[in-house]
């Protein structure tokens, strides 16, 4: 992506908590219009918060969010999804007893105009075929990597211009994964829409997205384009599972805090 691309989503200095946890202590991140950004970490680091600072459910007490150039850090909601920001949430959260086409209808509820709205089922139903074949299927009954679908096509029938994913792979198998990232880029390249991923799973992340930050503890220990990402010496062993030697997994914590270069 190129660095002439305007900005679309910037967050500086966000600090978020619940109660008395502080959560996120200074998240800065920037999505410039046309990119796929991915936000990795481990269970814990600060991704969903990040995600619901930006959506309006948990609004930040300290720094600001700026959408296309306003300020929405204490917008509702609703707000932020007129705005243009609409979120498939993690764990997918539909409507289990609803069908697939009312549980998109859900997606579209602050929208008047019906045949916009048909058009807009319809570019779901062509991005995700068996969606289209299950549309009166209850969303309850299908398999979790059509219930994802289904989550992410509800996101996109609010039309928006930013589309935010938590965690899309969780729980599904590899071959699905990569349908389901496969059709998000086709999402980001055909239709324009900028994505902002939130992913454990750094190999596929990385493998999709033009940019990448990396959150512990609610704080962005590293960024940079994917592919420098990927071939950092630090993220490939502690979040990419590789080394010179071998496969290796970045929960020995000892090992890792002792090699952990970017935090001393
Ligand atoms: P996961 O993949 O597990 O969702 P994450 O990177 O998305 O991880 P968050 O869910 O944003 O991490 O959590 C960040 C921190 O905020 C963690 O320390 C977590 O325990 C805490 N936290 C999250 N939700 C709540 C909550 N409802 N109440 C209190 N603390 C919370």
């Amino acid at each position: 992506m190129s660095a002439q691309s305007q900005t679309l989503l910037e967050l500086d200095g966000v600090e978020t908590y619940y109660g008395a946890i502080q959560a996120l202590k200074g998240i800065s991140i920037t999505v410039r219009e046309g990119e796929i950004v991915t936000l990795i970490g481990a269970n814990g680091a600060g991704k969903s918060t990040t995600l619901r600072s930006i959506n309006g459910l948990n609004h930040p007490r300290k720094g600001t969010i700026t959408f296309q150039g306003r300020d929405i850090t204490h917008d509702p909601a609703h707000s932020i999804v007129k705005r243009g920001i609409a979120q498939s949430p993690e764990g997918r959260k539909l409507f289990p007893r609803m069908s697939v086409t009312e549980n998109l209808e859900m997606g579209a509820f602050q929208r008047r105009d019906k045949a916009g709205l048909a058009e807009d089922m319809d570019r779901v139903f062509a991005l995700f075929p068996r969606l289209a074949e299950r549309r009166k299927q209850k969303a309850g009954t299908m398999s979790g990597g059509e219930q994802q679908m289904c989550a992410i096509g509800r996101a996109l029938m609010a039309r928006p211009k930013l589309l935010m994913l938590d965690e899309p792979s969780m729980g599904l198998a590899p071959q699905l994964v990569e349908e389901i990232f496969g059709i998000v880029q086709r999402l980001n390249t055909e239709q324009g829409v900028s994505i902002l991923l939130a992913e454990q799973n750094a190999n596929v992340a990385l493998r999709y997205a033009h940019y990448g930050y990396i959150l512990e503890n609610g704080r962005v220990v590293m960024e940079g384009d994917a592919a420098t990402l990927t071939t950092n010496e630090d993220v490939k062993e502690f979040y990419l599972g590789l080394e010179s030697g071998g496969r290796k997994s970045y929960r020995n914590v000892k090992h890792y805090r002792r090699r952990k270069r970017w935090l001393a």
